[in-house]
């Protein structure tokens, strides 16, 4: 192993290693060091995203959908299948087997890119040095002209219930269960919580979902929220708003959930709970004395727009750093030090970062809610177009939600897009493209949609904004 590199990565997640393979793209001698363990013991590189996030969450909702759907839709459409049975292993089986395909695939990523492999733990140190300890305990002293931290996030705890691993378990735990609990609780209504409230309840099981704030998705467009709810309360998930988890009791039979709302003290029982309350930079043991890189008031590594530390050669990006804990923002991030590093031009555009929440119907947007273009005061317009006018949604027996488009009076600009409804989260990437052009209601009006198509119903939300759409009376 040398002992001197152009770049070391520390962290081999979403933003880690495609700092490394575009590194090594650009010609530089890279290494990526990630200490990722499962819970067999194995090393994998892919961090959170592709181990215990992103892609088992996806695995999971996929299979659990086409369960409800065997359920729900398919007498619709005629098929009669008779009865239903799930094979749980199985649904894992085929979930490890995705998820080891995307984390062996990064190795050959790697190969490609030329950049050195490193499993084991990385600490930086002073004078751009990196001590790695690898998993058989050896030491070794590295250095590189460049340092990317890419460390990072894990699950937040809640004091008052501490995971078990049991039947408290986080986010990861709640993926790798190997039985339908009968009653699950879920303390958090974020987009965690809600994917996976929403894969156990479709495989059987009974949630209630606990949410502190009264305001359901408050980071979301409220016209969406409000539907979102809706489907979600009809899916199943018994989802309490308003109410404060503040104490668990285990016992063989079951953990009792004690919360508050306005109403007063209650309790709920259920046989496993899954703390979904949000997740934490994760930088334990990561920086050693006199680096001279900082962590703000929550944890975060302060950098700048471009990513930089404020100490020569140091940089961070991901969950670790500030922004939306997003493995493309992760990715993004990671690309555009890896760009500047080498000289070219790197940027994100933070305005455009798209969120995505695959429930059912799914979720997805980019640029500002109703709310928040309200709050800036700028005058604007907005244009619906619910699913349920659209021949392909009603083909695909989708027709629930709506796009819905947010441009300035003024100047016609797009300022937000909101989705609800069939791939959502694939429709979101055309308004995401207009942003990024700075593109107006009128340019996405006249932009030619295949038909029938879902993404027609963008088409028709921008015709709407000017009370101008064909397939759904303008109101
Ligand atoms: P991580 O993925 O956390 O990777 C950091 C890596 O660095 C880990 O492998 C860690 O072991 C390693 N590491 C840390 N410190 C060191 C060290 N000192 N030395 C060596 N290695 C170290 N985001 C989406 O965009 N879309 C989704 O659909 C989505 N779904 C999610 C579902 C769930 C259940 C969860 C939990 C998260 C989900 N996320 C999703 C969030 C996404 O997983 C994170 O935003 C993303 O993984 C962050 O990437 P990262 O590279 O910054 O950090
Ligand atoms: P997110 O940060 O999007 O993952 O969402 C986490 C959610 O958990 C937030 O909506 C919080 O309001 C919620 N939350 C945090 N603590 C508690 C608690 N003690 N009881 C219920 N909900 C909580």
């Amino acid at each position: 192993m040398s002992d001197s590199y152009d770049v070391i990565v520390i962290g081999g997640g979403p933003a880690g290693y495609p700092a490394a393979v575009r590194a090594g793209q650009n010609g530089l001698k890279v290494a990526c060091i990630d200490d990722w363990k499962n819970f067999d013991g194995t090393h994998a590189f892919g961090g959170t995203c592709l181990n215990a996030g992103c892609i088992p969450s996806k695995a999971l909702l996929e299979s659990s959908e086409l369960v409800h759907r065997a359920h729900e839709e398919f007498a619709t459409h005629g098929i009669n299948v008779g009865k239903i049975t799930v094979d749980l292993a199985q649904m894992q089986k085929r979930k490890a087997g995705i998820v080891k395909a995307s984390t062996q695939g990064i190795l050959a990523l790697f190969k490609s890119a030329k950049v050195t492999p490193l499993a084991g733990h990385g600490r930086l140190l002073p004078g751009r040095k990196v001590e790695y300890t690898s998993f058989d305990g050896a030491v070794h002293l590295l250095e590189a002209r460049h340092i990317v931290l890419a460390s990072g996030s894990t699950p937040m705890a809640l004091r008052s219930v501490p995971f078990d691993g049991k039947q408290v378990l986080d986010s990861w735990g709640a993926l790798e269960m190997t039985a339908v609990p009968k009653r699950l609780g879920v303390i958090g209504a974020g987009v965690i919580g809600l994917e996976l409230g929403s894969v156990w309840r479709r495989l059987g099981a009974e949630v209630v979902v606990l949410e502190a704030l009264e305001t359901f998705l408050p980071m979301v467009d409220q016209q969406v929220a409000k539907e979102a709810i809706k489907h979600y309360r009809k899916l199943g998930l018994d989802i309490r708003l308003g109410a404060k988890v503040a104490g668990a009791s285990s016992a063989a039979d079951g953990v009792t959930l004690a919360y508050v709302d306005a109403a007063g003290d209650h309790t709920v029982v259920v046989d496993r709970v899954v703390v979904a309350v949000g997740r934490r930079p994760h930088t334990v043991n990561l920086l050693g004395d006199g680096t001279g890189v900082t962590l703000d008031e929550r944890g975060f590594i302060v950098v700048d727009e471009q990513c930089w530390t404020g100490v020569d050669g140091i940089h961070a990006v991901g969950d670790c750093v500030r922004g939306p804990m997003l493995a493309h923002k992760g990715k993004e991030e990671g690309v555009m030090v890896a760009d500047l590093i080498a000289g070219r031009y790197g940027e994100v555009n933070y305005r455009t970062v798209p969120s995505v929440i695959y429930t059912a119907p799914e979720i997805a947007w980019v640029g500002q809610t109703e709310e928040q273009v309200k709050a800036s005061g700028r005058a604007y317009k907005v244009g619906v177009f619910p699913f349920m006018a659209s021949g392909r949604a009603r083909a695909m027996e989708a027709p629930a939600g709506f796009a819905k488009l947010i441009a300035a009076t003024d100047d016609d600009e797009v300022l937000g897009v909101h989705v609800i409804g069939p791939m959502a989260g694939e429709l979101i990437g055309e308004a995401v493209l207009a942003m990024e052009y700075s593109a107006s209601a009128e340019d996405l009006q006249r932009t030619i949609h295949a038909h029938p198509t879902l993404s027609e119903a963008l088409h028709e939300a921008a015709l709407a904004a000017d009370k101008r759409a064909i397939d759904f009376p303008n109101r």
